[in-house]
């Protein structure tokens, strides 16, 4: 079950599976589980890719049916185990270059091999911006955060800093007040002219604005055997400021080097537009999670990834073809 075929193609014989789905986190692994489970031959790629977004999350609290939590790295165990029960297929090498057409479509992986498939889906997600304060890494997922749709919940009521500049912080900024009521911008170098129409509503509504650059993250032990936990923050002019958690607004990269060159329409904040469907502009090639103009959360991932890989079932010519 789930094999893929094999062609003709300039005399040599060349796989094509049904689907091949460029990413292996959250969304690429169900529209794998999904094309599977109808008897698809699917390979999600990238599976030793850049660190899927899922890696960074200590415990989520917002997935539905987890009301205790969820690791991120258990989820994506768990997540990739269900798909290859089903039979499809995960694969270390990242896609490098997409070329062809509905129907043909050719992938270039990063081990110089090939792999050609009818349909794509584009599930490659996205990189956070990390803002330049010194070993901010470690901090990453526990006191730098960037969800607050995800775990805000969790700092009700607690000194909240968000860093980033421009409209996109002050909106951030504002919704934190769906938490707290004590909330520092902190602009890190910036003009607090970046904020332009929105400084007199945050004034009005008493957000802070910072605008001296932070220097260092304020370390702490949670108790004596565990590790420094981020507290507050200190500024280069001197000052310093507590904080429970410190969210960056600095917005994030896509992974797209490897189809940018199919020029895929874009909305203004660079995510990918696809239909109801999941299609994209470009005929054959679907998109889900994080890359997609939407919100950035594993359920919405789950959900377009679903609709794509349903929605690719039904459309190819074949229908489905159980062994
Ligand atoms: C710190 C943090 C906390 C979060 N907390 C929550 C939360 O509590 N609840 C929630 O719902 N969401 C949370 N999120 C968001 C959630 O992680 C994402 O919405 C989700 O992981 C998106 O899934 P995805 O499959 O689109 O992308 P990803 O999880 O980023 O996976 C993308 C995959 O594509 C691969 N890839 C990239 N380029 C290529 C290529 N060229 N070829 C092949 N593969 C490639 C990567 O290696 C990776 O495996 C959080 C995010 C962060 C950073």
């Amino acid at each position: 079950m789930n094999k893929a075929k094999t062609s003709k193609n300039s005399g040599r014989r060349t796989r094509q599976f049904d689907c091949v789905i460029i990413g292996a986190g959250p969304a690429g692994l169900t529209a794998l589980e999904y094309l599977a489970r109808f008897h698809r031959s699917a390979v999600a790629l990238g599976a030793n890719g850049p660190r899927p977004r899922l890696l960074w999350i200590d415990r989520t609290y917002n997935l539905p049916g987890y009301p205790e939590g969820v690791n991120g790295r258990v989820l994506h165990n768990r997540l990739r185990a269900q798909a290859e029960e089903m039979g499809g297929q995960v694969r270390d090498e990242t896609a490098t270059k997409v070329e062809g057409k509905d129907g043909d479509w050719t992938i270039h992986l990063s081990d110089k091999s090939k792999l050609r498939a009818r349909k794509i889906i584009l599930a490659m997600g996205v990189r956070d911006r990390v803002p330049d304060i010194p070993d901010v890494e470690k901090h990453i997922g526990h006191f730098l955060r960037y969800c607050p749709v995800c775990d805000g919940y969790e700092h009700t009521g607690k000194k909240l800093g968000i860093i980033g500049s421009g409209g996109s912080v002050a909106r951030h900024a504002l919704f934190l007040e769906t938490f707290s009521n004590d909330i520092t911008i902190f602009l890190h170098g910036k003009s607090p002219n970046t904020l332009g129409r929105y400084r007199s509503l945050l004034k009005q509504k008493g957000i802070a604005v910072e605008p001296a650059r932070i220097a260092k993250i304020i370390e702490s032990r949670a108790d004596p055997v565990s590790d420094y936990v981020g507290s507050g923050v200190c500024l280069e002019d001197g000052g310093e400021r507590e904080l429970s958690v410190l969210y960056g607004a600095l917005g994030c990269d896509l992974h797209l080097d490897s189809v940018n060159h199919l020029n895929f329409k874009l909305d203004e904040d660079g995510y990918i537009i696809t239909n109801i469907h999941q299609e994209t502009s470009v005929p054959g090639i679907y998109a889900a999670g994080d890359l997609v103009s939407q919100i950035n959360q594993i359920s919405v991932a789950f959900g377009q990834a679903t609709i794509a890989a349903v929605r690719i079932h039904n459309t190819l010519d074949d229908g489905p073809k159980p062994e």
